[in-house]
């Protein structure tokens, strides 16, 4: 199903190698489940070098007919090369499954991270959307729109700096997209009415992160599907009177969640915004 046997364009460790087995790496302890296999803790043997492997089964890749996305998926992330975006080092494959070769997330899920803490400081969150701009701004340089960009896709390295992971969803393209795709509760008004979208969505998605960071729950979240549409078509927001959340942060939400995307901060004004000048920590780390 994938065309050529190995790939890498650069590999974990200093080592240049390109045709990779799963006889190269020691296998370690288990780190997550996805959608098509398991994610696990590795070691290149020679370089000692740690990565994350995820192993995909070949069998449910045909079964949901995903074998062009998970090729895009892999075109995608391996062309990437940001701080703040997880680093697809190569990949391999044999008769039944397809391993990738992943950048080690020590810290995990940041969804996991929110959820223990409830809310984020002032300080935290505006770290993780001021990493969140820069990432995307370099994808969009490369004309790559996330379109799935939500807590469960964001990891968190050994020093606590955020990492954009699972390129699923995401599209190269420098033309406006009509498909629909994404999460519910992060979808921009332009994907819940199947338009024409384009980079905006990203940025309407930044506005929905800013709030659920701060606020821990996302903006436009309803009992159903139908309700949460309804609101985010309104742009029905609201900001609760706990936790105390600054009037600078809730500016910034206000000028993301703009119906209209042309409207919308630029990912360039987001880094220029005062309540993210004060706030951000410049080397992207925060440990809390
Ligand atoms: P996924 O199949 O990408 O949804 O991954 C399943 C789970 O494995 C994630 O929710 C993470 O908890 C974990 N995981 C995936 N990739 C990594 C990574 N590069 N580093 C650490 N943990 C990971």
């Amino acid at each position: 199903m994938v065309s050529s046997s190995s790939s890498s364009s650069s590999s974990p460790g200093s080592s240049v190698k390109r045709n990779w087995s799963i006889d190269d790496f020691e296998i370690g302890k288990p780190l997550g489940k996805g959608k098509f296999g398991r994610v696990y803790l590795a070691r290149e043997s020679k370089s000692k070098y740690i990565v994350a492997l995820k192993v995909i089964f070949k069998e449910q890749v045909e079964k949901y007919k995903m074998h062009h996305q998970l090729k895009r998926e892999m075109a995608i992330q391996t062309s990437l090369r940001h701080p703040n975006v997880l680093r697809l080092y190569g990949w391999f494959h044999d008769n039944e499954k397809i391993y990738l070769i992943l950048e080690y997330a020590h810290g995990g899920e940041l969804y996991k991270e929110l959820r223990r803490s409830r809310h984020f400081s002032e300080k935290q969150a505006a770290t993780y959307i001021a990493s969140l701009a820069q990432a995307l701004a370099y994808c969009h340089e490369k004309h790559v729109i996330h379109r799935d960009i939500k807590p469960e896709n964001l990891l968190l390295d050994h020093e606590g700096r955020l990492k954009i992971a699972d390129f699923g969803w995401s599209v190269q393209s420098k033309t406006k997209r009509h498909t629909m795709c994404g999460t519910l509760d992060y979808l921009a008004p332009e994907m819940v009415e199947k338009k024409a979208h384009d980079y905006a969505v990203d940025n309407w998605t930044l506005g929905v992160l800013c709030y659920e960071f701060l606020y821990g729950v996302p903006p436009f979240e309803a009992d159903s599907q139908a309700d949460t549409f309804r609101r985010i078509m309104k742009v029905d927001l609201t900001f609760p009177f706990t936790p105390r959340v600054s009037t600078e942060a809730q500016n910034l939400i206000i000028q993301l969640l703009v119906k209209d995307s042309a409207k919308r901060l630029s990912l360039e004004k987001i880094l220029e915004h005062p309540w993210i000048i004060k706030n951000a920590d410049p080397s992207g780390t925060c440990d809390e």
